[in-house]
């Protein structure tokens, strides 16, 4: 089942200015299974981040569609389009945006007291993802004090409490070492693999994309090339 379709994306920016304009996007067209681990590569200014921004409702193309498990973006607005990105969207950064001053089990379950839910689904979640991402024994520890792996382990369980139908990964490994690297996007594979959640990551880091069942490369806002994998990423 399709779980995210683009269609026809345009993104001009300063349309009206003296300077001139600025296309971002010259029309990117991609659809995404549900399940999927798919990357988006590119380099500097290709429109990386200006597709993930309208990808998750952070900003409105100039033109084109965005549908999420079917609902088209742009015929939402002001809290109906945040309570959706809250409910069906999950987001990981290069700089993992933990709370300093709530525990790991805390950062984590964060998204599911704000949900209002139960402390039973709330301690069975966290179980879960705890086991996942092997994460059990620095649940009661704060952010500062556990390494840059950890740390965004910790994040990417925070960003799947509520179950996303698709999780927007920027950059992840872009402040972890190699062998924290590798060990963040084995966790990647597992929520893929176990969990059939669908993961889009942006990235330079060609370890990372490694990964992914697909690789689509952009440059200059167009959709250059892509590689679909046959099976592990041995074979790629
Ligand atoms: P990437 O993430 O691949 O580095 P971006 O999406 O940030 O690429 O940028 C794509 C192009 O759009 C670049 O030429 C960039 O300078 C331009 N751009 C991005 N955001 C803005 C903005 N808010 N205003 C004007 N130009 C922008
Ligand atoms: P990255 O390299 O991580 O993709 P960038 O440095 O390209 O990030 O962009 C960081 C932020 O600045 C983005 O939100 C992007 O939209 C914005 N931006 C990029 N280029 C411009 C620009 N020419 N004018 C205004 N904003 C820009």
């Amino acid at each position: 089942m399709t779980i995210l379709d683009v269609k026809n994306i345009v993104k001009i920016y300063g349309g009206s200015s003296e300077e001139g304009s600025t296309t971002a996007l010259g029309g990117v067209s991609l659809s995404v299974n549900e399940g999927e681990f798919i990357a988006v590569m590119g380099p500097s200014g290709s429109g990386k981040t200006t597709l993930l921004n309208v990808l998750s409702g952070i900003d409105t193309p100039t033109s084109g569609e965005v549908l999420i498990a079917g609902q088209e973006l742009s015929e939402m607005k002001g809290d109906d389009l945040a309570l959706f990105r809250r409910k069906k969207l999950g987001f990981v950064f290069q700089d993992f945006n933990l709370l300093d001053s709530l525990t790991v089990k805390e950062n984590i379950l964060l998204p599911m007291v704000l949900e209002r839910k139960t402390t039973t689904e709330m301690e069975a979640k966290l179980d879960d993802l705890a086991s996942i991402f092997e994460i059990k024994s620095i649940l009661p520890k704060y952010p500062y004090t556990i390494s840059g792996g950890q740390q965004q382990r910790t994040a990417v369980s925070r960003a799947l409490v509520n179950e996303p139908a698709i999780l927007f990964a920027d950059e992840p490994t872009g402040n972890l070492d190699s062998k924290s690297s590798a060990v963040i996007m084995e966790c990647f594979e597992k929520i893929v693999n176990e969990l059939s959640t669908t993961v889009l990551l942006v990235t330079h880091d060609v370890f990372a994309a490694s990964y992914c069942q697909k690789v689509v490369f952009i440059k200059d806002g167009l959709i250059h090339s892509y590689i679909v994998k046959k099976g592990s990423r041995k074979e790629f």
